[in-house]
């Protein structure tokens, strides 16, 4: 499974960086998403932090 980011999409509500911060950080300028590891297995967090994106700019594939 991969994490997918559209930062066109991101609205910067930073919840995923709040929820899975292991996986997400918000880029310093404008506070758009920053996947930090698309290699490693994505946990529950990830899961929880895509259901909690306002703006549906991140997704499990
Ligand atoms: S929760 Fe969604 S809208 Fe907010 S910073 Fe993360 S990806 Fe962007």
């Amino acid at each position: 499974m991969r994490i997918e980011a559209d930062r066109e999409v991101c609205t910067s509500a930073g919840m995923c960086a709040l929820t899975a911060p292991e996986w997400f950080d918000q880029d310093e300028d404008d506070g758009r998403v920053i996947v930090l590891d698309r290699v490693g297995e994505p946990d529950a967090a990830v899961e929880d932090a895509v259901e909690l994106c306002p703006s549906g700019a991140i997704r499990l594939r």
